[in-house]
């Protein structure tokens, strides 16, 4: 898989890119992650890449030219998007959805935003990570990429971790415990002590449900409700199974 993030400040991207999963996963060749310098791809002395919006207002825009001949000279994989606010809400499934496929690219705006030629003649489409301003797209590339590459075959050590994680199942993920078995008095749960593998697949389903019905009861309702046998599962831990409300 091939991604490119095109940044005015691409070193944000390249340090993080380098650590940890993510560096492994490039040296291991399970992802080629590639950050282009849009100031590159400047015609004039000052390298500038921004300008003052047509119509008046304050603040700058990036302009059309460098974000054109970066994106025409790296030849990046499509689908190209632009990142923004008013663009397609990322959550787990787009992230599945572009883990799926040979590779994507990301455009990071700065300032009060890019060129609406760019948005028109040269992306894809747009992604937002949420209902918020950032000051740039570079936390939003990084997020994207983040939450897209650990689901590339081989990336994370153990396959199973992702099958389990919050959202892949429409659930949040249960509580999880390490040693030591008590830390300052708080003991982990003894069921999860019992070596009993079917009864400590049951707690931790029943505790998923019960997590996702108090903090997002709107993911219950998206998976039509709490089934016959979910809700024995919650009886048996003398968990409560309130309906969702929105
Ligand atoms: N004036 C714009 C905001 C510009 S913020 C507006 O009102 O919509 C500067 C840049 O940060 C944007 O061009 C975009 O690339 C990035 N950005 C800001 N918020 C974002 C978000 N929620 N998701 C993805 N990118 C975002």
């Amino acid at each position: 898989m091939r991604i490119d993030v095109f940044s005015i400040f691409p070193e944000m991207l390249t340090g993080f890119f380098g650590q940890s999963l993510l560096g492994r996963a490039q040296r291991g060749d399970l992802v080629d992650l590639r950050a282009h310098d849009l100031r590159e791809h400047t015609s004039d002395v000052h390298r500038s890449v921004d300008d003052s919006p047509f119509g008046g207002g304050a603040g700058m825009v990036l302009s059309p030219e460098p974000i054109f001949r970066s994106v025409e000279s790296a030849q990046p994989p499509r689908p190209l998007y632009l990142l923004g606010p008013g663009g397609r809400r990322f959550d787990q499934s787009v992230a599945e959805e572009l883990a799926a496929s040979p590779g994507f690219s990301m455009i990071c705006g700065r300032y009060e935003g890019v060129d609406q030629r760019v948005r028109d003649h040269l992306c894809d489409g747009e992604l937002s990570i949420g209902d918020f301003v950032l000051n740039g797209g570079e936390v939003a590339a990084l997020a994207i990429v983040e939450a897209v590459v650990r689901l590339v075959p081989g990336v994370m050590g153990n396959i199973e971790s992702a099958a389990d994680e919050s959202f892949t199942s429409g659930l949040l993920e249960y509580p999880q415990y390490t040693r030591p078995a008590v830390f300052r008095d708080w003991a982990v749960p003894d069921v999860l002590r019992s070596g009993d593998h079917g009864r400590i697949a049951r707690w931790r389903r029943a505790q998923a449900i019960a997590r996702t019905l108090r903090d997002r009861p709107d993911l219950i309702v998206a998976r039509r409700g709490v089934s016959d046998a979910e809700r024995a599962m919650l009886d048996e831990f003398g968990l409560v199974a309130a309906e969702p409300h929105d």
